[in-house]
């Protein structure tokens, strides 16, 4: 079953909207085994419309609209929809007796223009809408499936869930699972060729890559009728990734790295502070999205200042004075600080030059310097990250959970 998503909007085609509609409904549909062949952008024009809606019906066995279902002359998408498919529009009288009724409850008249919401492309049925007046339209004609759904997210999305999904969920005779692991540590073209074949020579389960965030992705997505074999098949191939990549791959699927750090500390009973300069409480604030860190995570301090590492912290103004606040003496002093003022199992601390300006030749932007106090001591490590100041803060907070992951 090749699915094709045709968002409708002028707004979208000018960048002033993201089409997360799309993103939403290609991420959905593997699910019930339909592959999404095609995602396209057109505007509120109704020759462009009809002829891309043609266009689709000639190449794809679903179709779906989203956007250009409001009363308005903008929206023209079912209007499009019975053109493009060579029939007439049809009043559904109980979707026009639920937009009255709407209007009713909110004691309003209803303007006249509304009742064109209640027209749909003969041989289609209306999709009620619970959370707007628009109704959706879905229908069959020469064996293809034409659904058209509304524009705003918070109408399509359980208009999407409570009836299309019912709907299209027996239409294909199999189904797509897909797994996906989580890389931090080796990048994506090193990745591509420690894994070589696995990648280029894979057709079922596939294996592909995706750079996100500063790691990589690597998904696996297979497609068969039985859903035991899918997993087995997906199995095998994870184990064979596995092995390659070894302690590379931090986590499965809706892991993040500060879950898996939190998970670790929590099984080895151990409570961590974070002292941070640089990152200016990004660590902290990406370990707190964790629900249940307060656990493990008891004290994040952001020293931004040299009075702040000296007086918060109790860094010695000779080491600042000495080596500069972004120095190695430095962060172990800052990690040494925040764990005997937190009193816990460890403390970690970044100090660094985010840029872009402040670098030096021995010192140049991206250079961070990183501190654990553990019992049995302190040490240090120093990275350089590159991109910009935002780029430098994600990278040097996600090395600090890396560092602690392994
Ligand atoms: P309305 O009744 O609100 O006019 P509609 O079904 O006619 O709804 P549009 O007019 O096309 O939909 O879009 C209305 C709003 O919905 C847009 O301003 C935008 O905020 C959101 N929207 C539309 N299409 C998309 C899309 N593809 N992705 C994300 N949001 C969208
Ligand atoms: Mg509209």
């Amino acid at each position: 079953m090749k699915c094709e998503i045709i968002a409708v909007g002028t707004e979208l085609l000018l960048g002033d909207i993201v089409n997360t509609n799309a993103q939403y409904i290609s991420q959905r549909l593997p699910d019930l085994g339909i592959d999404v062949y095609y995602q396209v952008v057109v505007g509120d024009n109704l020759g462009r419309l009809i002829e891309t809606i043609k266009l689709a019906g000639s190449r794809s066995d679903i179709i779906i609209t989203t956007g250009g279902l409001g009363p308005t002359d903008d929206d023209i998408t079912k209007l499009g929809l019975s053109k493009a498919l060579g029939v007439e529009m049809r009043l559904d009288k109980p979707s026009l007796e639920r937009i009255r009724e709407q209007f009713k409850r909110y004691k309003t008249a209803m303007p006249i223009i509304n009742e064109r919401q209640a027209y749909v492309p003969d041989g289609s049925k209306a999709i009620e809408n619970d959370n707007g007046t628009a109704p959706g339209t879905i229908g069959e004609y020469d064996n293809k499936i034409y659904i058209a759904l509304p524009g705003p997210p918070k109408e399509m999305i359980p208009m999407f869930e409570e009836k299309v999904v019912p709907f299209l969920k027996n239409k294909s005779d199999h189904i797509i699972k897909s797994h996906t692991l989580k890389v931090i540590g080796i990048g994506e073209p090193a990745i591509q060729e420690c894994l070589g074949k696995i990648i280029t020579e894979q057709t079922n389960p596939t294996v592909a890559l995706y750079a996100k965030d500063g790691e990589v992705q690597i998904r696996i997505t297979a497609k068969t009728q039985d859903p035991y074999l899918a997993d087995k098949k997906i199995e095998d191939i994870e184990s064979r990734i596995r092995n390659i990549l070894g302690a590379d791959i931090y986590g499965r699927d809706e892991d993040t790295l500060e879950s898996m750090v939190n998970q670790l500390l929590r099984e080895r009973k151990k409570t961590i502070a974070f002292a941070e300069s640089c990152t200016g409480g990004l660590i902290s604030s990406r370990f707190t999205d964790i629900p249940d860190s307060s656990v493990s995570f008891l004290n994040g301090v952001v020293s931004y200042s040299n009075e702040a590492k000296i007086n918060m912290l109790g860094v010695n103004r000779e080491t600042i004075n000495k080596y500069g606040a972004v120095s190695m003496e430095t962060a172990m002093e800052m990690a040494s600080g925040i764990k005997k003022i937190s009193n816990t199992d460890i403390g970690m601390s970044i100090t660094g030059i985010a840029g872009p300006a402040g670098g030096s030749e021995t010192k140049p932007v991206g250079l961070c310097f990183i501190g654990i106090a553990l019992d049995s001591g302190v040490e240090s490590y120093s990275y350089i990250f590159s991109g910009n100041r935002l780029k430098i803060k994600w990278q040097a907070s996600t090395k600090v959970l890396d560092i602690l992951r392994r």
